[in-house]
């Protein structure tokens, strides 16, 4: 996407910051608040909600009562037509005037296909870390590539977080959705759209999910519960420990828990602001190669943040903080072990990318005009590639002069 006008470079001191409200609503429980929110935004509501969401959408279904349109459970990964037109279809036939989606970015992805035809107000209760829910971003395939857009008519106007809804993702599926919400905030470090808000939120974000993402791979069943145990005397006598209780620690929602909020900055700098290699790499590799979503980007972050650190310095000396890196310089690797310990592929090889398909996929990214930190040379943008598609460790350079971004 080529950069707005009136976009500026990191340091000129002037900037456009454009960031549309959305209403949020957080915390453990809120799934009983969304009926309520629903009615809102419209007096029939249609449910999309994939069937791993079943006992979720059955419950905000009751409460809707008759203001139920109607419930559709088919969602898929980038919005196929034929899925896109049947929830417009059922709009249609239903009359439904505001849509409720409940689940990952897919479920996202249906509702905003349907907010972009008809203009209906979207309500979204996300249950991954994708960030969807917080962009005017709509994406459809075409001709075998994704094509992607803006339209604020698709940006949900209310979000209901209940962090109680990710507990289901499994750990590996959570880390490495983790890492995409991650990608997200790494990469609105640099843009030319970038603002001091978007800035801070990617920091915030960045410094979320590295904290967070460590202990859901360590210890993922940290679900802020603790065991409350009892000593009891029996008639011999003898004392026994029981557990009594299984209770919620006030002081720790746990991580699991806390990852939604991780995600929710992460998408917000993602809708702000204009993506670039990170991004465009991984909607060819969607588009064009139907690559799995969350795990592609676990496979190339370290990659292509290896390969804009030296450029954009200045931009990720937060990131390089925050991954424990001594500088920009060790911010490759330390993606890397991090992606690595989520225990899903740090390879493209092993989601199913052929190395035969490089030269397209280069082709596609220097094709797509894109504004990057590091020049795109076609041989350095090619062997970055091969190191995703390969699985090696990125190298640690010595660390690089604060640059221009
Ligand atoms: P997803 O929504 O496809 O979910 C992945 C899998 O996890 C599915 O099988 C789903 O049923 C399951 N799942 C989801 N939540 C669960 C839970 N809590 N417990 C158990 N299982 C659960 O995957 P995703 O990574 O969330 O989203 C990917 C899609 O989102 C892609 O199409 C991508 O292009 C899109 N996306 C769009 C934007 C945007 O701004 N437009 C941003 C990010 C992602």
């Amino acid at each position: 996407m080529p950069s707005p006008p009136d976009a500026t470079r990191p340091g000129d001191g002037c900037f456009v910051h454009e960031m549309p409200e959305v209403r949020v609503v957080f915390g453990a429980g809120t799934l009983d608040r969304v009926a309520g929110e629903a009615v809102l935004l419209g007096s029939s509501v249609l449910l999309i909600a994939g069937r791993r969401q079943d006992p979720s959408a059955d419950r905000v279904a009751a409460a809707l009562a008759e203001r139920c349109a109607g419930r559709i459970d088919g969602v898929a990964e980038h919005v196929p037509a034929r899925i896109a037109d049947g929830a417009v279809g059922r709009v249609r036939q239903t009359g439904a005037d505001a849509v409720v989606s409940l689940g990952g970015g897919s479920a996202v992805g249906r509702a905003k296909a349907i907010a972009r035809e008809t203009g209906i107000p979207i309500l979204a209760v996300p249950t991954t870390c994708a960030g969807s829910e917080m962009t005017p971003i709509w994406g459809r395939p075409e001709a075998g590539r994704k094509a992607t857009g803006r339209d604020r008519r698709v940006l949900p106007r209310t979000v209901v977080y209940d962090p109680e809804l990710t507990l289901g993702l499994a750990p590996g599926l959570a880390a490495a959705s983790g890492m995409n919400a991650l990608a997200h905030a790494i990469e609105a470090a640099y843009p030319p759209d970038a603002s001091p808000v978007t800035r801070l939120l990617s920091a915030e974000s960045v410094a979320a999910l590295t904290t967070a993402l460590p202990r859901i791979v360590r210890d993922p069943d940290d679900l802020g519960v603790r065991l409350a145990v009892t000593n009891l005397r029996g008639a011999d006598g003898r004392c026994t420990t029981a557990l009594t209780r299984i209770v919620r620690d006030p002081d720790d929602p746990g991580v699991r828990r806390r990852a939604p909020y991780c995600a929710w900055p992460a998408g917000s700098v993602l809708g702000a602001t204009t993506m670039e290699l990170h991004h465009k790499l991984a909607h060819i590799l969607w588009g064009t190669y139907s690559l799995p979503h969350a795990g592609t980007h676990n496979a190339l972050l370290p990659q292509t943040a290896a390969f804009n650190a030296p450029a954009a310095s200045g931009a990720l000396a937060s990131v390089a903080r925050a991954v424990g890196g001594p500088d920009v310089g060790g911010i490759g690797p330390a993606l890397f072990d991090l992606a690595r310990a989520t225990g899903a592929p740090t390879s493209l090889s092993q989601l199913g990318l052929s190395a035969a398909v490089m030269v397209d996929v280069v082709r596609q990214v220097l094709d797509a005009g894109i504004i990057d930190p590091r020049p795109l040379e076609p041989d350095a943008v090619a062997e970055s590639l091969r190191d995703a598609v390969d699985g090696h460790r990125p190298g640690d350079f010595a660390g690089a002069e604060p640059g221009q971004w």
